[in-house]
């Protein structure tokens, strides 16, 4: 049996990108960059105004204060997108709004506010002079080219996920085509006899399938696109059926759930073998254990526990870091914070994922078990946001003790009154 380590470097070996495609920049948003994007000009273009008010040159109104204002003639009258002004002629302000470009020879902009140019009255009328009461201590209210990108500078990487403020970079620099790592194809299937559709009344001894619903959102969620194949009974020439369809659809990797471990009735792996070639089924890792991974006609398979959490937590710990590997991500790791534990949990020596909730309580993040730990329990799995790793070995985790949690997606960090005296 594999611990966790061993059994995560063996897989992920085995995943590089898949490949790269090009798709138009209001496509682009999840997707992973397939190359380093390099600025061919300055962001911002050119000098701007960050405020409304007025352009001048700054030895000019050097002294200006309320009981002192500088009178000054309003020679120009500079608007965003108004293309680019002349010079600033001496001994005059220009009118300028924000995002304006500044006029050669100003090197400062005067709020409207410090004006007698109230803002009531910033109209479309330009004054024929303006009073400057005051001026600004800090900054001369001039956005520099260059200030957020300089030409030349390589500014996002290939490996990175594109969020809103990277696409907004996309979109400044021009890049509306955007070059990106193709989406791997993931074929999801759950296995056993007990299975039924999510819509139908379960009969006796039947429930519900769970694995392929979650396991095919899981996909969606790591930037996958998903084959779903739906249930398939403990049956060695269905399974192996659905394998060579998942192969011949093209996809990328294989999950399917269940029938994996030392039972009667327990097909996959068999299947697997008869098809290609099993490397390993066990992992020294709770939840989780029967683990298979191998390769279905040159495919790579993950065949998953059968319990629901045990499924997704497998998935956590091994496909999902292979899932962003092929699909071009540069890091898999989870953020991971460290925690107090509240109250001691028990495990049995296997690398364990706890489900904790984790909370901030008087500027420390402490963690208390999140429900039952039982590995068909997904309620807990609901209620958690995070999960607490217990090394190889221990039989514990104790109370009043540190460890790392991974924090899972979108987690919440409510603060919460600490309990008791203050330590
Ligand atoms: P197995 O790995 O086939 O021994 O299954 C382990 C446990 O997980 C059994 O209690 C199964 O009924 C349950 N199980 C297997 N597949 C699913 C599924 N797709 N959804 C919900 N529970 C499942
Ligand atoms: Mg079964």
């Amino acid at each position: 049996m594999l611990s966790v380590a061993e059994a995560r470097a063996l897989i992920l070996d085995q995943f590089a990108p898949l490949g790269s495609e090009t798709v138009p920049l209001a496509q682009a948003l999840g997707r992973v960059l397939a190359a380093d994007v390099r600025a061919d000009h300055a962001v911002p273009p050119f000098d701007n105004s960050s405020m409304d008010g007025y352009a001048v040159r700054a030895a000019e109104v050097a002294g200006a204060a309320p009981d002192r204002p500088v009178d000054l003639p309003v020679s120009a009258d500079i608007a965003a997108g108004s293309g680019l002004p002349g010079p600033l002629r001496a001994g005059t302000a220009a009118r300028i709004m924000t995002g304006a470009p500044m006029p050669a020879g100003a090197d400062a902009v005067v709020p409207v506010e410090d004006t007698d140019d109230a803002r009531e009255r910033f109209s479309a009328q330009v004054p024929a002079s303006v009073t400057i009461r005051r001026v600004a201590s800090g900054g001369a209210n001039i956005r520099h080219a260059g200030q957020d990108v300089q030409a030349g500078q390589v500014v996002l990487r290939q490996g990175q996920p594109v969020n809103p403020a990277t696409l907004g970079v996309l979109a400044a620099l021009g890049q509306a085509q955007v070059p990106v790592y193709r989406q791997p194809l993931v074929a999801v299937f759950s296995t056993g006899d007990e299975l039924v559709e999510p819509e139908a009344v379960p009969g006796p001894g039947q429930i519900r399938d769970v694995n392929s619903h979650t396991l095919a959102a899981a996909v969606e969620q790591n930037g996958g696109r998903v084959l779903r194949l739906g249930i398939a009974p403990d049956r060695l020439d269905v399974v192996q059926d659905r394998l060579r369809a998942a192969a011949e659809a093209g996809a990328d990797l294989i999950l399917s759930s269940a029938g994996v471990s030392v039972g009667a009735y327990d097909v996959v792996k068999a299947a697997v073998e008869a098809l290609g070639t099993l490397s390993f089924w066990r992992v020294r890792m709770r939840p989780g254990k029967p683990l298979a991974f191998g390769r279905v006609a040159g495919v790579p398979f993950f065949g998953l526990p059968g319990n629901p959490v045990s499924a997704l937590m497998v998935f956590e710990v091994f496909v999902r870091p292979a899932l962003l590997l092929a699909g071009g991500r540069s890091n898999w790791r989870r953020l991971e914070v460290r925690a107090r534990l509240l109250e001691t949990m028990g495990s049995d020596g296997r690398e364990s994922y706890l489900r904790v909730r984790v909370e901030r309580q008087g500027g420390e993040l402490v963690a208390r078990p999140a429900g039952d730990q039982g590995s068909a329990v997904m309620t807990t799995l609901v209620r958690a946001n995070g999960l607490l790793v217990l090394a190889e070995g221990a039989a514990e985790a104790r109370a009043g003790e540190w460890f790392p949690v991974w924090l899972v997606d979108g987690a919440d960090l409510p603060e919460r009154e600490a309990a008791g005296p203050a330590n």
